[in-house]
């Protein structure tokens, strides 16, 4: 038994659906199906995620929101009409957005959760619908009856293992099963939903819990890339690849499939296939445990990303007092941060996290604190780094791979700022200016690959 999840190019409109239940219908073993909400239908169209966020938005300010519900509920007629279903699954839909925007908006982050889930939860509803109506014995399941638990709030959204059997369950249930990605429920029925992009991590769930053969992850590429095919022509598609390295990939900036799907089908063994919806005879790329290593290809991707900032901090005879890098981590854990990379000298101590977390305020009140508390001689905090991350486990044999890598960004004339290998050796990080992140891609991946 399979479990494949289609994103939300996959079904964007009827003709995409078309081609999903064609996919299905083709393996019998496809037996649990994920849905995202519909996506873009071209590059300057919205995804319905980005709809209802506007919606919730505008129903949180306490504007009019009939046009926007309007706009939402188009998308859905729209596909329906080419599908031909029957006008009761828009009623349906319209009914249940109205509910969800006229719904107790005391918790914000609450009611955005149920805004954001009504895009998948809908499209879940519709496909089944469609299935049916050519005569598939399908039927649509919510999280809520299936068992897709998730733990309470104010912790970050994840789920939790006590709907497992429930679950596991799903495999014997007749037809096909059309289940909506992105959200779970707490054990008290309250709906949160997870990160962006968090549909794969429901279908990841369900081929753990269900004991799948595969999990099939049908996207809108071929396969994956070694490289970003915007950014370097032609890139390599990656075959195959180790749990670890897709993981290592994906946290890097690799946005074909989320970071936290993984670890669900990496502990049961469940192998997972990246498949293209619009060409699916193309063989994707597998990720599996355990992978045969060219010893020709030590990098099997590079991944590069922006948005970092850097706090520095000095302090003379730094090593010598105990407690300093707890006291000063302590100060970002105050202000709710979380940090990527800590590279340490004799009297010097660096912190690199994701800006997007630093406000102008928490950022005077850091570096207040810092001065004052642990006495440094020097703190700046600086913004405008890239990460650029090699990735790939046959690194560990290979010796002057970093020599290679330093001298290849050297060529570009780009400074190195930061060089973190952990200790697993599966990565290697270097810390860049984001203004010199193209050419540094394109320079790492002649050296690796060309
Ligand atoms: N629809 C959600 C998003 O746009 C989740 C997903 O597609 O996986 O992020």
């Amino acid at each position: 038994m399979k479990v494949c999840k289609f994103g939300g190019t996959s079904v964007a409109s009827a003709e995409q659906i078309k081609k999903v239940v064609d996919i299905v219908l083709s393996d019998k073993e496809r037996k649990i199906v994920v849905v995202s909400a519909p996506g873009k239908r071209s590059s300057d169209d919205t995804k319905v995620t980005d709809l209802l966020i506007a919606l919730g938005e505008k129903a949180l300010a306490g504007e009019n929101v009939d046009g926007a519900l309007a706009d939402v509920v188009a998308r859905y007629e729209s596909i329906a009409e080419e599908l031909e279903l029957e006008e009761s699954i828009i009623d349906t839909i319209r009914k249940d957005l109205k509910e969800r925007v006229q719904a107790d908006r005391s918790d914000e982050v609450l009611f955005m959760d149920s805004m954001k889930a009504a895009g998948e939860d809908n499209n879940a509803k519709l496909i089944a619908n469609y299935l049916q109506s050519i005569g598939v014995t399908a039927n649509y399941v919510s999280p809520k009856e299936g068992g897709l638990l998730v733990n309470e709030r104010p912790e970050r959204v994840r789920a939790i293992p006590e709907g497992d059997d429930r679950l596991a369950q799903l495999k014997d249930k007749e037809g096909i099963i059309v289940f909506p990605g992105f959200f779970g429920f707490t054990k008290n029925g309250t709906l949160r939903t997870f990160n962006r992009g968090g549909s794969d991590i429901t279908g990841s769930l369900l081929a753990a819990a269900t004991g799948a053969s595969l999990y099939e992850n049908f996207t809108d590429v071929d396969s994956v890339f070694a490289a970003n095919p915007m950014v370097v022509d032609n890139p390599e598609a990656i075959d195959e690849m180790t749990y670890n390295e897709m993981r290592e990939l994906a946290y890097a900036g690799f946005s074909v499939f989320h970071d936290e799907a993984l670890m669900p089908a990496f502990r049961k063994s469940v192998p997972v296939c990246i498949k293209n919806t619009n060409n699916p005879s193309a063989p994707g790329t597998m990720i599996v445990a355990e992978r045969k290593k060219d010893p020709a290809r030590p990098v099997v991707g590079i991944a590069a990303d922006d948005g970092f900032a850097t706090l520095y901090v000095d302090k003379y005879l730094m090593n010598q007092e105990v407690g300093f890098g707890r006291r000063l981590l302590q100060i970002l854990e105050d202000e709710g941060l979380s940090f990527e990379h800590t590279p340490s000298g004799i009297d010097n101590m660096s912190v690199i996290l994701r800006d997007h977390q630093l406000t102008e305020e928490k950022e005077q009140r850091i570096l207040h604190r810092v001065e004052t508390e642990l006495q440094t001689d020097a703190v700046q905090l600086k913004r405008g780094f890239s990460m650029v991350v090699l990735v790939g486990e046959g690194m560990r044999h290979t010796t002057g791979l970093t020599a290679r890598a330093a001298s290849a960004i050297a060529s570009t004339g780009a400074n190195i700022q930061m060089i973190n290998q952990g200790s697993s050796e599966v990565s290697l990080v270097f810390g860049i200016l984001t203004e010199d992140e193209t050419k540094v891609l394109r320079a790492l991946y002649n050296e690796f690959f060309n």
